[in-house]
């Protein structure tokens, strides 16, 4: 449908919402209105922005500016999946065997272990996922607005129609709106049109089409909009989760939401949904092949138990506890809840880990790439030092540094009045520099406005402004950037400049050269908006200063690359600074390897890059490109490679490494989406901090399966193993369904929270191969037998003394299995090491779980009405000595396995 340029202006009552769409603006094309019309429609003074009042009545009116997401499953209903899973249906059909065979003891037993399995599963998913919640909400995107004249950063969800948003290369667009204010403004919209290339911004209204010539067939036909001018072509406005890659812009928002080219393209978006980490996948398998086992083990424990010519019902019943004890069902929960958990806590230390599966490729990484300036260093620039290249010989010496200032004055984007400063630290330790001379900031901008300008970019190292000038034809240029790149452009570069710049930048100080020049300003119109034509307008300019900045390395930075070091993972600096600055503050960080350069970097094919990027210590004056070249060329050599990065030309780089780490303070919106990690107080300890918790979690996940599959192993081999020899079966059914309980209960859910052991960060990185490894199937098999042995053996050695009779023998079997899984508890979390080790007694939840299960066990054989439940009959002292010392056996034997592989080893 056709809209004329005269019905939309009709609709300029349009701030009262249109009742077919309730509380939101009516179609309106903003792109054939020119920024006045616009401005004047919404009723919006661009300078001022939104009142506060204004912006709660629109917040109220128009609501949230968010998308809707699929519904969150309510608590009830995450409690009734807990029943959807084969092992519920078996129990429950153990209950209905024992209801038809009359056990109403049985049935009310059944009915209790699935309530409580029931309920711990609830409450383990449900701090799962609030703790996964809460970290979506801290990672919730911000944006600037005008709003009572001065720019505020709020949460983007409170952006509202009439809003003027600030957006600048690398942010996010916040809302749908119309760009008032442009400067080199590129947006990436593949998002929403699928087109890759950036699309140019510029302000100016868009004419409309003649109306008799045909619609433009071959672009997508927004039909809800109130043009037929498709999304891409208008480019004079900015859409909904764009973002930008270059320059900056001022929007006028105009739709939020839901009303959003997004919201409408998408109506329900669902949450990206988290796939399995590689982890869960090795595990679910593994169950899966466990449940097979299980099932032979269950028919075998069945078919013995009928040739024996046990009661049906019995064997029945017994079956479906055994079945319940040998399927090893917590296993895809643990880890789900041991990776929430444990992203949780690392949120709190400064982690935000996106994806779970990055916490196990955490613990395996092997080389990390981390960023100079902000990450290794404090990001607290100074200017220490201010040598003048240009000669003004009429001022005298302290003046005369004052006007070789002033380049990089002007062609600055930071802010400081007092205390607070606000912007880029490069920029904003010029401006400081200015002040303590003596240079009245607010005066220089009044009288230099700024009439065109190139950002600066990591790529290009340069920025560039454009002042009015000398006379009405010529505008004034300012530029600062990199030395070797500004040098070349100034007509007054001599050796001497490079000379300052070694000696400066030996002293790990980054250097800034500074550079004034004049452009005639036809030339500057007819360029304007095109970054690149402008930049090649700056040249033959005058170098005025060469400025070097202190920035001091992180004092922790240190000692976490020491650690790293230690735990066998290298460490690479990456940055844009000079080759020397960079090498002398890897130095004094202790980074190992020579230093190379972006364009050394450049001049290597894939191969030569492949064959020495491990011995490469320092990549200075790198483009974000080349750092998808080096975590290619790690990846190729086997490293798991963790990178971190902070601007819009990372992304491919983070997306690419196995684990990307956006910046949360300095990074852009772009890069943090891009990342799968984001660390709060931009700290390269903390990344280091974040490698041990992904060791020490994927330990803990790895402690949880050798426990509970030797202790499946334990139950299936007591079981099945007497029918085969000819015991009696040695548990009851309520026995197993308890003995089930302490495995996949409170015992089992502490080994997921033990702290790091104290050698998690001596060790190398662990491979990326499968959990259960041939030798730790061995361990778990040698276990599960000394459990299942044990018991049968304090069963035989029982039953035919005549003291307690048949019933006493099994209450012996019975306790000597549960204590075997106190000691197995202990035993799982020592894999290696001695469990006489003071690390045994660092996990006080787990040590708290074993008495409250020693607690039960004793009243399950000692006191009266649980004894009546349970089947079980008195024990003497002596017996549980007995138990005890059987039960122990599975940490002698495992001591001996482990002094024989250490000696062996040595
Ligand atoms: P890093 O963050 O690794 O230190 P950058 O890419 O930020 O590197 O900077 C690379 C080089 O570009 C710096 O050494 C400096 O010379 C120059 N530079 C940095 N920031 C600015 C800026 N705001 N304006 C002009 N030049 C800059
Ligand atoms: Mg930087």
């Amino acid at each position: 449908m056709m809209t004329s340029q005269d019905d939309a202006l009709s609709e300029s009552s349009l701030i009262t919402p249109s009742g077919a769409s309730p509380g939101n603006l009516p179609p309106q094309a903003w792109e054939l209105h020119s920024v006045s019309s616009a401005l004047d429609i919404m009723s919006i003074d661009p300078s001022h922005g939104l009142s506060d009042e204004g912006a709660r009545t629109r917040r109220d009116r128009y609501g949230p500016n968010r998308l809707a997401e699929a519904e969150k499953r309510p608590a009830w209903m995450l409690f009734l999946d807990q029943f959807r899973s084969f092992l519920i249906v078996v129990l429950i059909g153990g209950a209905v065997v024992a209801g038809l065979v009359g056990d109403l003891k049985d049935v009310i037993v059944i009915g209790a272990v699935l309530l409580i399995n029931a309920t711990l599963g609830f409450i383990q998913e449900y701090r799962a996922e609030s703790s996964l919640a809460a970290l979506t909400s801290m990672l919730s995107p911000t944006a600037r607005v005008r709003r009572n004249g001065v720019v505020t950063e709020i949460d983007a969800a409170e952006v509202v129609p009439g809003d003027i948003a600030l957006v600048e290369a690398g942010d996010r667009v916040p809302a749908d709106g119309r760009l008032i204010v442009t400067a080199a403004c590129e947006i990436d919209e593949s998002s929403l049109t699928g087109e890759s290339a950036p699309v140019q911004k510029q302000t100016d209204a868009i004419a409309l089409p003649p109306t008799d010539s045909e619609p433009d067939t071959n672009s997508a036909i927004d039909t809800n909009s109130a043009t037929d001018i498709a999304i891409g072509d208008r480019i004079n406005c900015a859409f909904m989760n764009t973002t930008l890659t270059r320059g900056r812009a001022e929007i006028l928002i105009t739709s939020t939401g839901m009303s959003t080219e997004i919201g409408r393209l998408a109506e329900l978006l669902s949450d990206t949904v988290q796939g399995q980490t590689p982890l869960q996948k090795q595990l679910d398998q593994l169950g899966k092949r466990l449940a097979l086992v299980a099932a032979g083990a269950v028919t075998l424990f069945f078919v013995l138990g009928m040739v024996r010519g046990q009661s049906l019902s019995d064997t029945l019943l017994s079956s479906v506890a055994l079945a319940v004890a040998a399927i090893p069902e917590g296993l895809p929960a643990v880890v789900t809840v041991t990776l929430a958990i444990g992203v949780s806590q690392m949120a709190k230390r400064g982690a935000i880990v996106k994806r779970l599966a990055s916490v196990e490729t955490l613990g395996s990484t092997s080389v990390i790439c981390s960023d100079k300036t902000g990450t290794l260093t404090l990001n607290q620039m100074a200017v220490r030092e201010v040598v003048v290249m240009s000669d003004d010989s009429e001022l005298a010496g302290a003046d005369q540094e004052t006007a070789a200032l002033f380049p990089g004055l002007l062609c600055n984007d930071g802010r400081v009045t007092g205390d607070t400063t606000i912007g880029d630290p490069t920029e904003t330790a010029l401006l400081r520099a200015g002040i303590d001379r003596g240079v009245d900031l607010d005066e220089l901008h009044r009288s230099n406005t700024r009439l065109a300008e190139v950002p600066f970019d990591g790529a290009v190292k340069v920025m560039v402004t454009f002042h009015p000038g000398p006379d009405d034809d010529h505008l004034l240029i300012a530029a600062k950037g990199a030395t070797d790149v500004l040098a070349r452009r100034c007509r007054n570069t001599t050796p001497a400049v490079s000379q300052h710049m070694e000696r400066m930048a030996g002293r790990g100080e980054r250097v800034l050269a500074l550079a004034r020049g004049t452009a005639r300003r036809s030339d500057v119109d007819a360029a304007a908006g095109d970054p690149d034509r402008l930049l090649s307008l700056a040249v033959d300019l005058e170098l005025t200063a060469l400025v070097g900045i202190v920035d001091p390395p992180r004092p922790e930075a240190r000692d976490a690359i020491a650690v790293a070091h230690r735990a066998g993972i290298a460490v690479k600096m990456i940055t844009g600074d000079h080759a020397i600055t960079a090498s002398a503050i890897a130095q004094e960080l202790g980074i190992r390897g020579r230093a190379v350069t972006g364009a050394d970097v450049e001049a290597m094919s894939s191969d030569e890059l492949r064959s020495q990027v491990n011995d490469i210590g320092v990549f200075a004056r790198v483009a974000p490109e080349h750092k998808l070249r080096i975590v290619e060329a790690l990846q190729d050599n086997g490293e798991v490679v963790a990178m971190t990065g902070d601007g819009v030309n990372d992304a491919p780089a983070l997306k690419r490494a196995d684990v990307g780490i956006a910046m949360g303070i300095t990074g852009t919106e772009v890069s943090k989406e891009a990342a799968s990690m984001v660390l709060t107080d931009d700290n390269f300890a903390t990344i280091v901090g974040a490698v041990e918790s992904g060791r020490t979690l994927y330990d803990n996940i790895v402690t949880f399966v050798r426990f509970q599959l030797s202790t499946n192993l334990g139950a299936i081999g007591s079981l099945v193993g007497a029918q085969i020899v000819g015991l009696p079966v040695p548990f009851t059914a309520i026995q197993v369904l308890w003995v089930n309980l302490i495995m996949d209960g409170p015992p089992a859910m502490t080994m997921g929270v033990d702290p790091p052991r104290r050698n998690t960060m001596d060790r190398s990185p662990r491979g990326s191969g499968a959990i259960l490894t041939a030798r730790r199937l061995g361990v778990l098999m040698i276990n599960g037998f000394v459990m299942a042995a044990g018991t049968l053996g304090v069963l035989a050695w029982f039953r035919p003394e005549s003291r307690g009779g048949e019933a006493h023998a099994l209450a012996m079997a019975f306790t000597t299995f549960v204590v075997f899984q106190l000691f197995n508890a202990l035993a799982a979390r020592a894999e290696t090491r001695s469990v006489f080790h003071r690390d045994t007694f660092t996990n006080s939840k787990l040590w708290i779980s074993l008495g409250a299960v020693t607690l039960l066990q004793i009243a399950a054989v000692h006191f009266n009405p649980v004894q009546q439940l349970f089947g079980t009959a008195d024990l003497a002292l002596s017996d549980w000595l007995v138990a005890v010392a059987v039960g122990s056996m599975v940490i002698w034997v495992d001591e001996a396995r482990k002094l024989l592989t250490r000696s062996m080893t040595r």
